[in-house]
């Protein structure tokens, strides 16, 4: 029974690194955000140990009258959460959701029709060597030149390509969409509609982003960025198709579940029906905004830097450096310079290769949650001008993101 410390020094050694890197400096990847300590004690706990293949009431193992109160709780609390008629709260990963997802509802040589993943989409949305695109044939729809989503399009190749399975939900897409529309769409054509919400979840629960859940036969998401918790899977869907999604799942796809990640799930969900948590979530949309405002400024433009669709109604901005004289890589590796962490990311018509990019994906729900107001924001968003500019200085940019940091201690 000895600790991390004790046991495995060279392991704790490293984590101990991780969390002083979390605490000194500023995380705007859009992805991610820090769970509460609630959260980290769920999934730290001796849930870990169980095995509960099955579901709450029909397992396949004894001993699970602990896990299933746990379990029935996630799915209870998530339902209400997005009003949603049935949930599965094991899937590993947003990843293995969305495949169990399609598994559920589609026979392998089916065809999905979902956003380009240079457009914003994600992997699972059929691309070429991910399962999606395996499995399946893929049609791809495409952002306009005013970098929304062409609706017009998506219609078209719905039409053109009849698909069984029409997937709305982006990783790197600054605006919301029209699930409406979609459904018109999808119904015209006898397609499924799934929405994965992975990135804007957090947003949604606190009703401060329209909800796919009633326009949606399923809707798919993670649990770990906007929304706060565990890295971790769930799939909502309508009640007539629970069944498929659970046999999908399990044992369709998985294993036993992780019950101590559900657990931490469980207590996420709990937390997003706080009124703290949609101040959170409001703060990471002003937040954003004032990010989109200040790197569209005519400053940022003389450099050759402006933001895609010229502004954000989520959580993240898209910054397009087509223009400038860095790459996405070389501005990533700027504001790691200056104590930001951000990730490249490909954009429309993107000139340079998947490795370089040019562009930038930022996001403010990290820092919303440290505590980051408004002005704190306006303080982040000129660091980042300065440091995209050609001629910046580290050290200063530097010593202004750790008195940012230091305002905000994290885990303290
Ligand atoms: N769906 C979307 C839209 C995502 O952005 C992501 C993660 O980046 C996923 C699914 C996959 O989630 P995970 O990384 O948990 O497999």
């Amino acid at each position: 029974n000895q600790s991390l410390h004790e046991f495995d020094p060279d392991v704790a050694v490293a984590v101990d690194a991780e969390l002083h890197r979390q605490q000194s400096t500023l995380e705007m990847i859009a992805s991610e955000n820090f769970a509460p300590v609630a959260v980290l004690e769920a999934q730290g706990s001796v849930l870990t140990n169980k095995y509960a293949e099955g579901y709450p009431g029909r397992r396949y193992y004894g001993g699970c009258e602990n896990v299933d109160v746990i379990e029935q709780m996630a799915i209870d609390r998530v339902k209400a959460l997005f009003g949603a008629e049935a949930a599965n709260v094991q899937p590993h990963s947003g990843a293995q959701a969305n495949a169990a997802a399609m598994f559920a509802l589609l026979k392998p040589g089916d065809t999905i029709l979902g956003l380009d993943l240079a457009n914003g989409g994600h992997l699972t949305h059929g691309m070429k060597i991910n399962f999606s695109g395996k499995l399946y044939k893929v049609a791809a729809y495409h952002v306009d030149e005013t970098g929304r989503v062409d609706m017009a399009e998506v219609e078209k190749l719905a039409k053109e390509h009849r698909p069984q399975l029409i997937i709305a939900g982006w990783s790197a897409y600054p605006r919301q969409l029209d699930f409406a529309e979609f459904r018109r769409i999808a119904d015209e054509v006898g397609a499924y509609l799934m929405v994965d919400m992975a990135h804007f979840a957090g947003l949604v629960a606190a009703g401060l982003h329209p909800n796919p859940v009633p326009h949606a036969d399923v809707v798919t998401t993670t649990t770990h960025k906007t929304l706060g918790g565990p890295r971790g899977g769930v799939i909502l869907s309508k009640a007539e198709l629970a069944k498929k999604i659970n046999s999908a799942v399990f044992p369709g796809q998985q294993g036993g579940p992780l019950e101590h990640v559900i657990a931490a799930k469980a207590v996420a969900f709990k937390a997003a029906a706080t009124d703290e948590f949609k101040d959170r979530q409001s703060r990471t949309l002003e937040g954003a905004k004032i990010l989109a405002d200040r790197l569209s400024q005519p400053d940022m433009a003389e450099v050759g830097v402006s933001v895609l669709s010229g502004g954000t109604d989520v959580h993240l901005v898209l910054v397009d450096l087509r223009d400038s004289a860095l790459d996405g890589q070389q501005a990533e590796d700027r504001l790691h310079e200056v104590g930001i962490t951000v990730n490249r990311n490909a954009i429309p018509n993107d000139p340079r290769p998947p490795m370089v990019t040019s562009g930038l994906r930022i996001g403010t729900p990290a820092l919303a949650t440290r505590g980051f107001g408004p002005d704190d924001f306006r303080e982040v968003a000129e660091v980042i001008a300065l440091a995209l500019k050609p001629v910046y200085d580290a050290t200063v940019l530097r010593e202004r993101v750790t008195v940012l940091a230091a305002k905000y201690p994290l885990y303290a």
